[in-house]
């Protein structure tokens, strides 16, 4: 029997299996995906999850491919409404490490033990002192036995855990259409509050930017076209949109994250709108401050700490839902009026005290595992 099976190599599984086993644990890895995906999804890494991803060496090789993001600027009608300074948090790493979701989880596979591809879990079932797992195979079906089980197989598999409906899920209307571009220029992140909608430009390593559009609430035929347009009426930019995608926002925050041996982590167990960007990071937290949770129960064989981290995970995961739907009801577009109520609201906010505590949320400077171990630079060892 293994100590520890986690399910999924997305960024969550791949970061928890990569600590584990820098703390020394035996532990495997399953994917249903037979090669690694591409896609390219989250792209910012803030300073708690960098500080506690030190523990397994990825910290110094993501920072290598990354770039860093020290301020950013919101701005509408051409004019700054206030800036977004990351280094002027007191923390470990004072800047977002920007890099595509398939860089991050290439560095993190070399670091985790090898994913053992094309097996998908199809159940997972308490059994004493053990979890037994089915899986689905290139070889077959065949049963696993684990003394704990970590699901990290994103929303697709939540239901390996929880009953149909149990995760509640709210839809947003909003869709949003997007493109990464060859657009060098200065490592600034901006986040236009425009009249017709957000536009929001984020660097990326190699002189390319994320440019993200809100696009109202129905079906895009064209998103290319679509967001061509968007970009130069709303902000003025001129760039090749082709290949932009769309996507659409949902969120969900499960009743609970843990049964008996099984734990749930990262957007298996929640999901937050991308506007805003906090969903890989909430379950970047759930994996890393749980290991080493887990290396005590594996070596003293009691579950200790683990209510009190279920309960702090939860609370982090609401409060990024609630930033993440402010986000998304800022982004819409909005008659003129209601934009010019908006900006003059924002600016007096943000410029005040309002802005240093907006910069301090956005980084993730209220989640509990960033006033903890995260931001002490010493993540507790096994
Ligand atoms: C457009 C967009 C932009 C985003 N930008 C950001 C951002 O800037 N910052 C941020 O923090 N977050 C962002 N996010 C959110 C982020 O992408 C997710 O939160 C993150 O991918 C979740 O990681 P995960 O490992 O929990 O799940 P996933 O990435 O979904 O990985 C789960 C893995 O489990 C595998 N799996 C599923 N079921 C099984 C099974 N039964 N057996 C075996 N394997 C299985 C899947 O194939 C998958 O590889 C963004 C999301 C989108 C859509």
């Amino acid at each position: 029997m293994i100590d520890a099976l986690v399910v999924g190599a997305g960024p969550v599984g791949l970061a928890l299996s990569a600590d584990l086993r820098a703390r020394g644990v035996e532990v495997e890895i399953v994917e249903k995906r037979p090669t690694a995906d591409g896609g390219t999804r989250a792209i910012g890494i803030h300073s708690p999850a960098l500080a506690l991803l030190e523990n397994s060496g990825a910290t110094e090789e993501l920072l290598r491919h990354a770039v860093r993001i020290r301020r950013g600027e919101a701005r509408a009608d051409g004019r700054t409404l206030a800036a977004i300074r990351f280094d002027r948090l007191r923390v470990r790493h004072p800047y977002v490490a920007a890099l595509p979701q398939a860089d991050t989880v290439d560095v993190l596979t070399r670091l985790a033990p090898p994913v053992r591809r094309g097996v998908r879990v199809t159940a997972i079932l308490q059994d004493g002192a053990a979890v037994r797992v089915r899986t689905a195979g290139p070889d077959g079906d065949d049963e696993r036995r684990a003394r704990v089980v970590i699901v990290a197989s994103g929303w697709a598999g939540r239901d390996l855990v929880f009953r149909p409906g149990a995760v509640r899920t709210h839809h947003y209307p909003d869709r949003y259409a997007m493109v990464d571009v060859a657009a060098p220029g200065e490592a600034t992140a901006l986040v236009h509050l425009e009249r017709a909608g957000v536009v929001e430009s984020f660097p990326l390593p190699g002189g390319r930017r994320r440019l993200v559009a809100w696009a109202g609430t129905s079906e895009l035929a064209d998103a290319a076209g679509f967001l061509h347009t968007a970009l130069r009426e709303r902000v003025g930019v001129e760039v090749d949109t082709t290949g932009a995608t769309t996507f659409r926002v949902r969120r969900a925050v499960a009743p609970a994250l843990r049964r008996g041996r099984v734990i749930v982590v990262g957007d298996a167990a929640h999901e937050v709108s991308p506007i805003g960007g906090q969903g890989m990071n909430l379950g970047l937290l759930d994996a890393l401050t749980l290991a080493p949770l887990l290396v005590r129960w594996m070596r003293g064989g009691e579950p200790e700490g683990l209510a009190a981290w279920e309960r702090g995970r939860l609370a982090s995961a609401r409060h990024a839902a609630r930033l993440a739907f402010l986000n998304t009801m800022l982004g819409r577009g909005a008659s003129v009026a209601a934009h010019a109520a908006r900006s003059t609201a924002l600016r007096a906010v943000l410029s005040g005290p309002g802005g240093g505590v907006f910069t301090r949320a956005y980084a993730m400077g209220f989640d509990a595992a960033a006033r903890r171990g995260g931001e002490s630079g010493r993540p507790g060892q096994g």
